[in-house]
């Protein structure tokens, strides 16, 4: 590599790369910019096909996929070609992704989530009133490919998108729906009992009363119906065909 390429690799990138043997492709994995979401699953777990049943049949290449996430150096890996080994990582981030998704349900799991969370590693609530509170990650689905992760703010209990673009990539089911809720009722103290405040919209200072919108269509209608009445007599309307530019009438072809 030239100079070039040295100035422009940030400190991160060679982090990962100067690391990249020694540490675990689970742990490389999580430390990927735009994965801050994930936690580190336990590797016992993994290794406990119980907690992987069914995954199989929804993951391609399942078994070089598993053997990748477990940085076990599988004999047939020389036999595949470029491409495959491509679809290999791609289905071992997908393979991760789910066994992430039953992990963090477990008690070890939401504990690791847990230390992220009070680490505020999952951004805050987008939200004004709700002061800057500390969110979740949360899937509208369980099944893969159907939307991207959204973080859920326990305060407002409403999702928002994620700050970063590449957080916002990532699938969501690779955390599913009952996660941030499972978690808010096994740290109850979590929860804020209290009612969140909710903005009052004021026009110079007076808030806006409801029947005001009835008033203002109520208005509108009347006015649509003086027009129509107005066109009906053709008052004030330019002939089909005409436009008018810069005040001189012209005169186009058709009508
Ligand atoms: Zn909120």
């Amino acid at each position: 590599m030239k100079y070039f390429g040295a100035q422009v690799v940030s400190d991160e990138e060679t982090d990962v790369s100067a690391s990249d043997e020694d540490t675990s492709w689970v742990s490389w994995f999580c430390n990927l910019q735009g994965n801050e979401f994930f936690c580190e699953v336990d590797e016992d777990y993994i290794q406990d096909e119980f907690n992987l049943s069914g995954l199989n049949q929804q993951v391609p290449y399942y078994d070089y996929a598993l053997d990748l996430i477990l940085d076990i150096e599988s004999p047939h890996e020389e036999m595949l070609t470029e491409e495959q080994h491509e679809l290999v990582e791609s289905a071992a981030e997908m393979l991760y992704g789910l066994i992430h998704q039953r992990f963090i349900l477990t008690s070890r799991g939401l504990s690791a989530m847990y230390d992220k969370f009070k680490s505020v590693d999952f951004g805050r609530c987008p939200r004004v009133l709700c002061g800057g509170a500390a969110c979740l990650p949360v899937g509208q689905a369980d099944v893969p490919r159907t939307s991207t992760v959204k973080i859920f703010c326990p305060k407002c209990e409403d999702i928002y998108y994620p700050r970063s673009k590449l957080q916002g990539n990532i699938d969501g089911a690779y955390f599913g729906t009952t996660f941030p809720h499972l978690f808010l009722m096994t740290y109850s103290h979590l929860r804020s009992g209290k009612q969140v405040a909710k903005y009052v919209p004021k026009v110079f200072g007076f808030k806006i009363h409801p029947s005001s919108q009835e008033v203002l269509s109520a208005r509108r209608k009347e006015k649509k119906g003086e027009r129509s009445k107005s066109s009906q007599k053709g008052a004030h309307k330019a002939p089909v065909g005409v436009k008018l530019d810069g005040g001189k009438p012209q005169i186009t072809q058709g009508g």
